[in-house]
């Protein structure tokens, strides 16, 4: 009897307005639909709004409520004093006469089929990691998977991910970084490739239909309201989401009230090892293999001898090294400023050599020749530290003893060396101007995981 009511239910599919607006709060004047086609589910109470700015200058999307990010101005639009939210500005500016929406009558969530493709088999250490999370999904607990790079952590999701989706669940993954985001999309689309899958980033592309699985930055969750009945973090640890407390605000609000967080990491935070209490750990790697030590490598000078426009000598022996063999290398450079200095000099020794950071819109592109064999190595910043994966990649990292590479960073960059089974061996070489406690910790964390993952 219940269930031909909901098939009943069923037969009226959601608007595209529905579907674009379930779970999400977004700015009037920017939907992208008819403003009639708005203003009539408005007046029929389909759709809620908001202030943007509530009375207690608080923002309605982002959460902001500091005096120093809620900023008045004088306001041509409402011909008053308003106030606006700087710190959510590049989505759209929110102020006090902007109107946010939501919708406000949720259907029941269509129960569309899902079909889950996946030939892969987990380790013992993932089947075991895969169950507890879905033990905790079950009863809306929140979880820590606590995995080594490499452990694969993304296929022990895939059960609970599909489990999820036949409870016609709304699940959300969620990334601090575009690349990561980037680089999940394509594989979690390959394991289920009739659901509605958006994939939201910064200056995405526009999605259609109701997405079960949302992928996106953190920063997109500003834009999601009692969205998700799970929401999965991937690299829980890593900036802006580890500094940015309005991050984890987002992901709070995006979520339903009793909805569980699963955090995935391999260098989780102190406080996240001792808030969580469903905790799962993988510290051996997918394939069996140990994870490759980092070297510690002296390079005396090095920003003396870079700014003499010359590669320190160990360092080009190296590179070398590499060319010589055919292996792809990643460099990690402390600055932007140092990378900009040092790639004319590594052009010289291959032209084939090239520079990715943070702002560089062939970022994609290059990661991708780099695994093709397009290009012999890559210059680059703590930006690639996380989530890129290429064969026989060879990594160093100069100047490991500045601040900017934490034993988390050094632990990251170590990870992508050494990850597919065909080339689970490799080179991590710190390059350094005097041996620092965080190179120390991360090399001590790499050999404690690799005893603890043979055991
Ligand atoms: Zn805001
Ligand atoms: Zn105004």
């Amino acid at each position: 009897m219940k269930k031909r009511i909901r098939n009943h239910e069923r037969k009226m599919p959601l608007t595209e307005l529905e579907q674009f607006l379930t779970g999400r709060i977004w700015l009037r004047e920017f939907m992208p639909f008819a403003q009639e086609e708005v203003d009539s589910a408005i007046a029929a109470g389909k759709i809620g709004v908001k202030k943007g700015i509530t009375e207690n200058k608080e923002c309605t999307r982002c959460l902001e409520r500091s005096p120093q990010k809620i900023i008045s101005f004088n306001c041509a639009k409402c011909q008053s004093v308003c106030y606006y939210c700087r710190h959510c500005l590049k989505m759209g500016r929110v102020s006090s006469c902007t109107e946010l929406i939501y919708w406000a009558d949720p259907s029941p969530k269509p129960k569309t089929p899902h079909s889950f493709i996946w030939n892969g088999l987990l380790t013992n250490a993932q089947q075991r990691a895969s169950d507890e999370v879905l033990e905790s999904l079950s009863c809306n607990q929140s979880h820590l998977v606590y995995a080594v790079c490499g452990a694969g952590k993304t296929e022990l999701l895939f059960p609970p991910l599909a489990k999820a989706l036949e409870k016609g669940q709304r699940i959300c993954i969620a990334a601090p970084r575009t690349d990561v985001v980037l680089e999940l999309s394509p594989r979690i689309k390959a394991v289920f490739p009739d659901s509605v899958i958006h994939t939201l980033y910064g200056g995405s592309p526009a999605e259609t239909g109701f997405a079960q699985i949302v992928i996106a930055t953190t920063h997109q969750l500003y834009r999601f309201e009692n969205a998700f009945d799970a929401i999965i973090v991937d690299e829980a640890d890593a900036f802006p989401y580890s500094f940015d407390p309005s991050l984890e605000g987002a992901v709070i609000k995006a979520k339903k009230r009793e909805s569980p967080i699963v955090y995935v990491s391999a260098t989780p935070s102190d406080r996240l090892l001792k808030e969580i209490p469903n905790q799962s750990k993988i510290f051996g790697r997918f394939h069996g293999h140990p994870l490759p030590v980092p070297q510690f490598r002296p390079l005396w000078n090095y920003r003396k001898i870079f700014s003499k426009n010359k590669i320190p000598k160990s360092l080009t022996r190296w590179v070398n090294d590499r060319l010589a063999k055919k292996e792809p290398f990643l460099v990690f450079l402390p600055t932007v400023e140092l990378i900009e200095q040092a790639i004319p000099l590594f052009k010289k020794l291959d032209a084939r050599i090239e520079k990715v950071h943070a702002s560089d819109p062939e970022r994609k592109e290059k990661v991708l020749k780099l695994r093709e064999g397009k290009i012999s190595g890559v210059l680059t910043s703590t930006i690639l530290e996380r989530g890129i994966t290429i064969p026989n990649v060879q990594a160093a990292v100069v100047g490991a003893d500045e601040a900017v590479f934490d034993s988390a960073a050094l632990i990251q960059i170590a990870g992508r060396v050494g990850r597919s089974s065909d080339f689970p061996a490799g080179e991590i070489v710190f390059f350094h101007n005097g041996i620092v406690r965080q190179m120390d910790k991360a090399k001590r964390q790499i050999l404690f995981y690799n005893k603890e993952g043979f055991r």
